[in-house]
């Protein structure tokens, strides 16, 4: 006998985080994921690079004929052994005919569990802001198939009740039988004007909402040109809409926003701007990388204690620095007769993280205000210490120089650029569907035009709006032709992002 066993996992309404620990945990053991055109592919991340990955709307086409093969193929898989996750939109058991894969197992004697998932319905209803029932308004509600009864006299559907009582109606599958199903629930007695609303794919960024009454509904979406995947939700909640609509309000809602950084970067940053509501194409223009030689920084931190200041300009350098104090053997303990300096609140933060206070940032948070507070110190012959990336401006070691502070500034990391755009970016550049840029370094922009050629750059981003973190940043776009539209007062990502709202509200 073998050990085979297959999971229906719900994979929830579209957006991935939407998912169950339980869906994620199946998912992270699977040798097998046969998914559907409803879950989001990004799921599968989830699951082992090894997992043979099948998309079961290849396996038969369009609905009913492939059902039968699905069913045979979660058994052939079973019965190797494997372990099988079956991932589909939604919940396995609602509209998802789960339940035929389920028989299909059993009488094959195939071990099986099913991990419930968030139901379009419920997921429409949280992201739309439609309560499905609400105190004095509605106290039940129904999910209904819009494909049931094409024929009139064969329905199944008891029309009456569901018409009646003023219960919530929410239907799947029922954007091409809209206007019949519509015209159906006032012929059995529902009030013409009852609010309806339509809801496309529900919780992820292209989510669309489109409201109207029982009565006009349906000229509303043939004129709009309304499409499928949607939940039509009927009932009087629909109205609560009004006052509780939070997802498509949000400041950054529908925007493109392409994020140059370094690939170890981005994440927080493009969190922050999703979480606006933005759609956040990541665009790596940077990667990092150990310095060619690691000689002249091994020298430095082995003479330490000699220095008098330490200045830190980023994060990469701030976590390459004590990294490589780690693989030497030493510790923050050899800078204890050191002062550090961080450019800003978030290299500050970096450094707190390893045990250490900083003693100095500067109110600008560029090179040049780093400059201008040793430029309040007496310096002269005081030995710093500025471990830095390969690229970085001469600013800080020339100025300090000059004020007779012996400056030893050995590379700790490499900016690299990378070769190509992701394929996602490139398309979105090219369709001209990118609302807005944003650069964090001068590098990023340098290394795009060095990516795409500047011409091309400059073509591509006509019509797009440029963030620019702050003035030098600026500096390397304008040199490059490009106009800025946006630049913080401060230069931290947190205000990027707030001028980013601000513009765009
Ligand atoms: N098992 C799924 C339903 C599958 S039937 C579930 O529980 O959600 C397919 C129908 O589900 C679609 O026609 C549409 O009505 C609805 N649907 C699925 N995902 C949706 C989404 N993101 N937004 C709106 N409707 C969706």
């Amino acid at each position: 006998m073998s050990n085979g066993i297959v999971y229906l996992v719900g994979a929830g309404p579209g957006d991935p985080s939407l998912i169950t620990l339980r869906g994620v945990e199946c998912l992270k053991k699977a040798d097998v994921v046969v998914y559907d055109y409803l879950a989001n592919e990004l799921l599968l991340t989830h699951a082992p690079v090894s997992a043979e990955r099948i998309y079961a709307g290849k396996i038969g086409g369009r609905h009913n004929q492939g059902q039968d093969e699905i069913n045979n193929l979660l058994v052939a898989k079973g019965k190797e052994g494997k372990i099988v996750v079956r991932l589909k939109g939604g919940d396995p058991f609602v509209f998802g005919r789960g339940g035929e894969e389920c028989e299909a197992l059993r009488d094959a004697g195939i071990p099986f569990e099913v991990v419930p998932g968030v139901t379009a319905a419920v997921g429409a209803s949280a992201y739309s802001g439609i309560p499905l029932t609400h105190r004095d308004v509605t106290a039940s509600v129904a999910f209904v198939t819009g494909q049931e009864g094409k024929d009139k006299n064969e329905s199944n559907i008891d029309w009456d009740r569901l018409s009646l009582g003023g219960g919530t109606v929410v239907f799947y599958m029922g954007v091409t039988t809209l206007r019949r199903n519509m015209q159906r629930m006032m012929d059995h007695g529902r009030s013409a004007d009852t609010p309806v609303a339509l809801v496309r794919w529900a919780t992820t960024p292209c989510q669309q909402v489109l409201v109207g009454t029982l009565a006009d509904i349906a000229d509303k979406a043939e004129t709009s040109g309304f499409k499928p995947p949607a939940v039509t939700i009927v009932g009087e909640v629909v109205a609560l809409r009004e006052k509780l609509q939070w997802f498509d309000t949000r400041p950054l809602c529908g925007k493109k926003i392409i994020v140059t950084r370094a690939a170890e970067q981005a994440g927080e940053f493009s969190s922050s701007l999703a979480a606006r509501g933005a759609t956040v194409l990541e665009c790596p223009t940077i990667r990092l990388a150990e310095p060619e030689s690691w000689q002249l920084l091994d020298l430095a931190i082995r003479d330490l204690p000699t220095y008098d200041w330490v200045v830190l300009t980023s994060g990469n350098a701030v976590r390459y620095f004590f990294r490589r104090m780690n693989t030497l053997g030493t510790d923050a303990r050899a800078l204890a007769n050191c002062r550090i300096c961080a450019v800003g609140p978030k290299t500050a933060d970096e450094i707190r993280s390893f045990g250490i206070k900083p003693d100095l940032i500067p109110a600008d948070y560029t090179a040049e205000g780093v400059v201008q507070e040793f430029a309040r110190l007496d310096i002269q012959n005081m030995r710093v210490l500025f471990p830095r990336a390969d690229r970085a401006r001469d600013v800080i070691p020339s100025e300090l120089k000059r004020m007779g502070a012996h400056v030893d500034s050995p590379v700790a990391y490499r900016n690299i650029f990378p070769e190509r755009l992701p394929p996602e970016t490139l398309f979105a550049l090219e369709k001209r569907s990118v609302d807005c840029i944003t650069f964090t370094s001068s590098s990023t922009v340098q290394n795009l035009a060095a990516m795409l050629g500047e011409e091309r750059m400059l073509d591509m981003l006509k019509g797009v709006v440029v963030a620019s973190i702050g003035p030098i940043t600026s500096k390397s776009c304008r040199d490059l032709g490009l106009k800025v539209d946006i630049e913080p007062a401060s230069y931290t990502l947190a205000a990027l992002t707030e001028a980013l709202e601000t513009h765009f509200s």
